[in-house]
This record gives C-alpha cells, sequence and structure tokens, in this order.
C-alpha cells in the first residue's frame, strides 16, 4: 500500500510536500515513552540509499521515498531513528486527526472495511518482525542496520 495524496478538511495534501512535512514533525513519535534522551536533530529527508529499517514498521526505507531521521543523544551514545514514508504520514494523521481513514484494499474478506492508517502500518511490523525473527533470531534487533536490511530486501518483504 502506497499513498501519494489525500485530501484532508477539503484540502489536497501530498506526500513529500511542505506541508506534508509541517504535519509529519508536529508528530512526537515518543509521545508517552519514558526516555531521557535529547534530539539532536529531526528532519524529514528523501532517502537516498537503503541503509536502515524503518523504527516503527521495520520495513526498507526505500530510495526515493521520504523519510524522517531523528538523532537523538541517549545515555550518552548517538541512536538514530528512521521513519518510513507511510509510518510518517500514519504518525501525522493518527497523532493529530484521529478520524483519518484509509479504506484496505489488501483485506480479501473486508475489502470496504475503513482502517485506521497506524492499523495497517502494526499489521506490516508484525509480519516483518515474523521475519526477522525467523531469519536472525530475537535478537535481532542488536544486528547492524546494514544486515536487518539486507535480510529484509532478499525476504521481499511487505511495506
Ligand atoms: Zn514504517
Amino acid at each position: 500500500m502506497s499513498i501519494s495524496e489525500f485530501q484532508y478538511d477539503g484540502e489536497t495534501i501530498v506526500i513529500g510536500s511542505e506541508n506534508w512535512k509541517e504535519w509529519v514533525l508536529s508528530a512526537d513519535p515518543f509521545e508517552g515513552d519514558f526516555d531521557d534522551s535529547q534530539h539532536l536533530s529531526d528532519k524529514v529527508v528523501k532517502t537516498r540509499k537503503a541503509t536502515q529499517l524503518c523504527s516503527d514498521c521495520l520495513s526498507i526505507c526505500e530510495p526515493v521515498t521520504y523519510s524522517r531521521v531523528i538523532t537523538a543523544s541517549e545515555h550518552g551514545s548517538l541512536i538514530t531513528n528512521r521513519y518510513c514514508q507511510e509510518c510518517c504520514t500514519a504518525m501525522a494523521f493518527d497523532d493529530l486527526h484521529h478520524d483519518y481513514k484509509q479504506y484496505n484494499d489488501d483485506s480479501e474478506d473486508y475489502p470496504e472495511e475503513e482502517v485506521m492508517l497506524s492499523d495497517l502500518r502494526h499489521q506490516v511490523r508484525t509480519a516483518n518482525e515474523k521475519l526477522l525473527i525467523k531469519e536472525l533470531g530475537k535478537q535481532y534487533f542488536n544486528l547492524s542496520p546494514a544486515t536487518l536490511c539486507q535480510v529484509m530486501s532478499k525476504a521481499g518483504a511487505s511495506q
């Protein structure tokens, strides 16, 4: 599933536009988490190379799509979280507007059913995580981003 634009409040929001970026950046992906991290940078960029999985759904952040990159300092070390384009859109709209819904074309049983974008992302994450555990074991998150990307691209995982 990939969305290139959508309507909100009578306005067309195009993925990648300044408007869209503003929506995305206004959502806090760490909301509710207790951490002492400090954001050093937080921006939406065009992905150039597939180097990292999405921190939310564990899909590869594909080249030419947008992703949000947050660099933070946590317990003295630098961590970089990357969020794929689809999760960025889900993040913004589910955070700020709980009424934004998307029809689920992939559902064979209930194609007409309205689903929250964040629910769809969650389903993608569940499937991707299963795959990573099967290939790399339960400690997969300790492996390098490059290794994880390799496994996911070989598996042709969903996004
Ligand atoms: Zn994602």
